[in-house]
């Protein structure tokens, strides 16, 4: 996996401060997040052997996401310590439930092309990027991984404009509804912007599965939601498992789909995915 990995700063305010105002909120709240860090989890939480990519800083909260990624089993030995902070989002959660997200990279925008020269790829068949982290260093692990036969899979979230030789590799593009809406009129739009294959998550619908074949749906158990912190996160790296594991990319939706519907019904992103023990479980 490569991406982002910040700490959350999650505090609870009864309204959100006007401009030059202050508003006293409830004990802050800090936890393991960041797009790349929270797919790697999931993933390595499915008995995955993963390793991420990324880079925090020299501080507490640098400490913080290395030991919550290693104690989910993610390999660390990637991750490199930046003369930047550590990537952190500053949440304030209103009474409604709304939050109110201040991102500061840091670390995250230090990520480059020599960390992708870095990794030894080994035994590597996936690739999972998503964009927190600069777009050259993104475009530069998908061709290498392409190139040494690992497949590339790009979680394109938040949408960013990517190089046509990049997207021409991805296989599949990841996006939700909403991004998949910025991109194409339609789903069956999206080969045209060049991916060998495309996912769209559907929320509780689930998602799409997008070949040059067409169309395939695949839909989401119901379950009761607690909270969808990270439920994209958390299917990315389901998917990621399942094409590891030699699955087509159809029933490695479908995998994803039951993973990430099992990652709404508790709190959080990360503390929230389940073990594959925990899957299983469910289907009987
Ligand atoms: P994002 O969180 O990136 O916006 P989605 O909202 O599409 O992405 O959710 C990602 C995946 O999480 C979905 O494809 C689905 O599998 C699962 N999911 C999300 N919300 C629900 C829900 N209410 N019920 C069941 N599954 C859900």
């Amino acid at each position: 996996m490569l991406g982002s990995a910040n700490a959350d700063l999650v505090v609870a305010v009864p309204r959100r401060p006007a401009g030059g105002e202050t508003v006293l909120g409830g004990d802050t709240v800090v936890l393991p997040g960041g797009k790349g860090a929270n797919t790697a989890v999931a993933a390595a939480r499915l008995g995955a052997e993963v390793a991420f990519v990324g880079a925090v800083g020299s501080d507490q909260y640098g400490e913080l996401l290395r030991g919550s990624l290693s104690s989910s089993g993610v390999r660390t030995d990637f991750v490199r310590t930046s003369s930047r902070p550590t990537g952190l989002a500053y949440i304030t959660v209103t009474p409604d439930g709304e939050n109110a997200i201040v991102v500061a990279p840091g670390a995250n925008s230090d990520v480059g092309v020599s960390d992708v020269e870095a990794v030894r790829w080994d035994d590597v068949s996936v690739l999972v990027c998503s964009l927190e982290v600069p777009v050259p260093t993104v475009a530069h692990a998908v061709e290498v991984a392409a190139s040494r036969g690992v497949r590339p899979v790009l979680n394109l979230s938040p949408v960013v404009e990517v190089p046509a030789e990049t997207l021409a590799l991805l296989d599949p593009l990841i996006v939700n509804e909403h991004e998949a809406a910025s991109l194409a009129p339609s789903f069956e739009g999206l080969p045209a912007l060049g991916p060998k294959s495309a996912v769209v998550t559907l929320g509780s619908r689930g998602a799409a599965v997008v070949t040059p074949s067409g169309v395939v749906e695949v839909d989401a158990p119901v379950v009761s939601v607690v909270d969808t912190t990270g439920a994209g996160d958390a299917f990315a790296g389901a998917l990621a498992v399942g094409l590891s594991s030699g699955w087509s990319l159809e029933e490695s939706a479908r995998f994803a789909v039951r993973v990430a519907a099992l990652s709404v019904t508790s709190a959080g992103a990360q503390p929230s995915y389940p073990t594959l023990e925990r899957v299983r479980e469910d289907r009987k």
